[in-house]
């Protein structure tokens, strides 16, 4: 579904994804480790838009995506959940999923809010995608409250119903379980389990091993903006570069 190859991008001078090639077949998860720095959000970023690369390509089903605008690789179906993401204070649960739906749909925030007619029945049927995806990751008894009351564990699936807004077949999750307590990412690894079950292709940044090792059929690390392994959650956990760059034993 989605091929990386030679995938490269600099900050001043210094490589931060550097010449990546990644394959993503259809339906499966793939699981990125590294330590921090490795380029593990860079390479999100190169493929959801945020970042033009410098070299190299992105193809989704077969067609170059590289050049790209966000919105556009978004209306092809892929969704991004960033790294520390935060919930729209003073917003309710189902607004905030809202804002997901307004980045694929053609009318823009502030053409929404004037509420012309057209915007009107876009705005509709956002609503409706918003709710069916508040529904989707369990927050429904939650969708007209504000969003900051929700514990975090139920902000990060708030975080993945704006992505699926979009109706995404690509989700890329950024860490989404960093910083929550072990029931909270037993939910939220339920969650992805789920909306795999339902047809979606996932890539995962994760620093939990063992998370990884349930959620992922294939695994990429990353160092240094390089890929130094890729294998089965098995063959990573034993292979001795990964040991030695990443689980530090
Ligand atoms: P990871 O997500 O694996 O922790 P990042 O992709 O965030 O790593 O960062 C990789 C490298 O690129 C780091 O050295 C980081 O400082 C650098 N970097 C990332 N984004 C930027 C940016 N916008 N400007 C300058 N340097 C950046
Ligand atoms: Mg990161």
């Amino acid at each position: 579904m989605l091929q990386v190859s030679g995938l490269s991008r600099s900050f001043g001078g210094v490589y931060a994804v550097d010449g990546v090639d990644l394959t993503v077949e259809r339906g499966s998860a793939l699981g990125i480790i590294g330590p921090n720095g490795a380029g593990k959000s860079t390479l999100f970023n190169l493929v959801s838009g945020q970042l033009p690369a410098e070299r190299g390509e992105i193809r989704l089903d077969g067609r170059r995506i590289d050049r790209l605008s966000p919105h556009h690789r978004a209306r092809l179906g892929i969704a991004i959940v960033f790294q520390g993401a935060r919930t729209f204070h003073g917003m309710s649960v189902l607004e905030n999923a809202m804002v997901g739906a307004h980045a694929t749909t053609g009318a823009g925030f502030a053409a929404a809010a004037l509420r012309l007619p057209r915007h009107r029945r876009e705005e509709r049927l956002i609503a409706e995608r918003a709710r069916e995806a508040v529904r989707r990751v369990g927050l429904e008894a939650w969708a007209d409250r504000p969003a900051e009351l929700l514990p975090l564990g139920q902000q990060r699936a708030l975080q993945v119903a704006r992505a699926l807004c979009g109706e995404p077949t690509l989700l890329l999750l950024d860490e989404p379980a960093s910083g929550l307590r072990a029931a909270e990412r037993d939910r939220l690894a339920d969650l992805i389990e789920q909306l795999r079950a339902d047809g979606l292709t996932i890539m995962l940044v994760e620093h939990d091993v063992a998370l990884v090792g349930r959620l992922a059929d294939r695994v990429t690390v990353l160092d240094l903006g390089r890929v130094i392994a890729e294998g089965t959650p098995d063959e990573i956990r034993t292979d001795p570069r990964v040991v030695t760059a990443y689980l530090g034993t």
